[in-house]
């Protein structure tokens, strides 16, 4: 199965959401948060998009000169999970030979930006991270609830708890 941005992001913020996610459980069109961070997407930085689309794995907000990423975010809650998908399209776009110099987190709200870039260290860690993705979405039972603060702002908070 591929590996998407998103499912990078989920492993940071929830194994049983990963897991929900890559059956095919997909609630998220529909859930407050998300659409409010589409909204403030669609909003932001107009004039200067250039969504990336590649292989059903990148799908980054835009693309700066072609040479770096941003991810727009409206609050900085999961802030590692986002690092981390960012660090993801990087490495795949390396592995690509598409030289793309590095990233940007930007949160329009706050008006702050976080810079992302990918050395050999995340490379290692990230090759880690890739292989407990797998094993999690290929498991054949969801990861068991554990409840968190994000839990009552996720898209599955129903399929969870009601
Ligand atoms: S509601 Fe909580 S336990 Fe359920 S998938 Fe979302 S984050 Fe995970």
């Amino acid at each position: 199965m591929k590996i998407t941005g998103n499912m990078i992001n989920y492993y940071f913020v929830c194994s049983r959401k990963l897991w929900l996610f890559s059956q095919g459980l997909q609630y998220e069109e529909e859930n407050e948060n998300v659409q409010l961070g589409k909204l403030l997407d669609t909003s932001s930085y107009k004039g200067k998009r250039k969504q990336v689309m590649l292989d059903g794995i990148i799908n980054i907000d835009f693309l700066e000169k072609w040479e770096i990423l941003h991810e727009v975010k409206k609050s900085r809650a999961i802030e590692p999970a986002a690092i981390w998908q960012l660090r993801y399209y990087l490495y795949y776009l390396q592995k690509k030979d598409i030289p793309v110099k590095k990233g940007y987190l930007d949160y329009p709200k706050l008006k702050e930006r976080i810079e992302v870039t990918l050395s050999q260290d995340d490379i290692m860690e990230l090759e880690e991270i890739l292989q407990h993705v797998q094993e999690i979405i290929v498991q054949s039972q969801s990861p068991e609830i554990v409840k968190k603060k994000i839990c009552s702002k996720c898209a599955y908070y129903e399929y969870c708890f009601i």
